[in-house]
């Protein structure tokens, strides 16, 4: 049996990681890179490329170069979300069959979970070139603020490669075992994980090898693409101020100037201004060629991007308040993510936690690293038991009458957790019970995720509100859920059927 792999499989950038001998190892890519963008294109000649070789085509190609597709998995077509991400991506976005998305590229659609199956495949073929044998089994790391449906998907991608995903687990929990396993620690530790395109805070009490989460928060729509988004609109904006010219409808300039915006953020985390140009971006009604040409402070940076800081300070205040923890009695601070970089970040993780954030993790490569770490104790002849803890992020109730949210589970809930719920008939003569099920925080079902519509059938006819049924929601210790039902009468088990589930 090959070995498993740890997968970092994050929306901008992957990393794979293994553990050889005692040692863990960052897997690399040729030339020794550790990490893979997640990226996916077409190019002309109807060739799909992957990762570096897709990146590389990304400016003169935008049309059929799929990025930050993660954020969209496991999202219903009419959603906020994807409405948003509409007016920011120049791929093409369509309805699917389920009310799920489909992206078309190339003039070909694709599922999100194909996408996502396409680079993990990615991963496994260089990690294979690397180890030399085959890999068909890996510990995937997933947002801790992803639902059950995106934790489904992620392991329908695995499947359709026949990559088997032994176990998901959360982004924050991997970068917490890579922070602490082996160095017999007894403390509290806020993994505050600020990456491409999601954000994620978790508490975790670490007890020499049990790695127990007090609560987790998050928004799977805030990450350094928002920064980005954020210098590209002030850049659109004085543009247009200046020249009267709309850059937005033209792909080739937008996507010049999205990549030379990264790179300038990315810059300004190290010095207090860098240049922003692009040379002859587009041209005058009267063929005069334009550029842009200004210079980018780290002040404006902060100005433009404060509110973003804001959205994941309070997400993180809530979280602290969830687990009735006071900053000051935390033990450590750990930065994950690319984007906790800027030091604004860092300045005002500094304030509220009234210390230094902890250089214990890389903020790139912890998550892969910590992912890799839990394969290896799950290895047969590991004889590394860890225990993890975790718990569910977001509410997972029913639906009742008139659309309000009965919570089954709060949020934070520890898992694995099982819990049933007493239904029954309303009407005479009912042999079935349809329930619909949802994930999120707010008190009407319409705000929060469809899970799944089940029906329960298989009831004794009789007069309504007298047939019994017990409905028990498991959720297993990767936040995946599954529903039985059985009459509690006779215990004998009721046909369970999804109607509808959108992954
Ligand atoms: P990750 O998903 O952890 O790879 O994070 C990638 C994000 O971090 C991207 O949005 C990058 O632009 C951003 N990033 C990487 N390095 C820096 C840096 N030095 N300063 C600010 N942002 C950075």
């Amino acid at each position: 049996m090959s070995k498993i792999i740890g997968i970092d499989l994050g929306t901008t950038n992957c990393c794979a990681a293994i553990v050889e001998g005692s040692a863990v190892k960052l897997i690399p890519y040729k030339g020794g890179e550790f990490i893979i963008p997640s990226i996916f294109a077409i190019d002309d000649k109807g060739n799909e490329l992957i990762g570096h070789e897709a990146k590389r085509q990304w400016q003169l190609n935008p049309r059929n170069t799929v990025y930050a597709a993660k954020r969209l998995v496991g999202r219903s077509f009419s959603s906020d979300v994807v409405e948003l991400m509409k007016k920011t991506v120049a791929y093409e976005l369509k309805p699917g069959e389920r009310n799920d998305v489909v992206l078309d590229v190339g003039h070909k659609n694709f599922r999100l979970a194909e996408i996502s199956a396409k680079i993990l495949n990615k991963i496994r073929v260089v990690a294979q070139d690397y180890l030399g044998e085959k890999v068909t089994r890996a510990v995937v790391t997933v947002p801790a603020y992803f639902t059950d449906r995106q934790r489904q998907a992620v392991k329908d991608a695995g499947k359709m490669i026949q990559l088997e995903v032994v176990r998901i687990i959360n982004e924050p929990t991997a970068a917490a075992l890579a922070y602490g396993i082996g160095k017999n620690l007894h403390e509290t530790v806020v993994i505050y994980d600020l990456g491409g395109g999601t954000f994620d805070v978790s508490i975790i009490e670490i007890r020499d090898r049990v790695f127990e989460v007090k609560a987790t928060g998050g928004d799977i729509f805030l990450g350094g693409l928002d920064f980005d988004q954020a210098m590209i609109e002030y850049v659109l904006r004085d543009f247009a101020e200046n020249h009267g010219i709309d850059l937005s409808s033209d792909p080739v300039a937008m996507q010049r100037i999205k990549d030379l915006a990264e790179r300038v953020k990315i810059d300004l985390s190290s010095r207090e201004q860098a240049p922003f140009s692009v040379p002859f971006v587009t041209m005058t009604p009267q063929g005069q060629p334009l550029n842009i040409e200004f210079t980018f402070t780290r002040a404006m940076l902060e100005e433009i991007t404060g509110d973003l800081i804001d959205r994941t300070v309070d997400i993180l205040m809530r979280v602290m308040n969830d687990a009735s923890l006071d900053p000051k009695r935390v033990d450590e601070l750990l930065l994950v993510g690319g984007q906790t970089r800027m030091p604004a970040v860092q300045k005002r993780l500094t304030e509220i936690f009234g210390k230094t954030p902890s250089k214990g993790v890389h903020p790139d490569e912890a998550v892969a690293i910590g992912a890799a770490l839990y394969a290896n104790s799950l290895e047969d002849n590991s004889n590394l038991r860890l225990q993890l803890l975790d718990v569910i992020p977001m509410a997972i109730g029913l639906e009742k009458a008139g659309g309000a949210f009965h919570t089954v589970f709060p949020r934070n809930a520890p898992i694995p957790n099982a819990r049933a719920v007493e239904a029954t008939t309303s009407y005479d003569g009912q042999t079935e019970v349809a329930m619909r099920i949802f994930q999120g925080d707010n008190p009407h079902v319409l705000h929060n995720e469809l899970l799944g519509d089940f029906l329960f059938s298989g009831l004794k006819p009789g007069p309504a509100g007298k047939a019994r049924l017990e409905i028990t929601f498991n959720v297993n210790i990767e936040g995946i859920l599954t529903m039985s039902a059985r009459d509690p009468d006779t215990g004998k088990q009721m046909k369970t059927t999804v109607r509808v589930t959108q992954h």
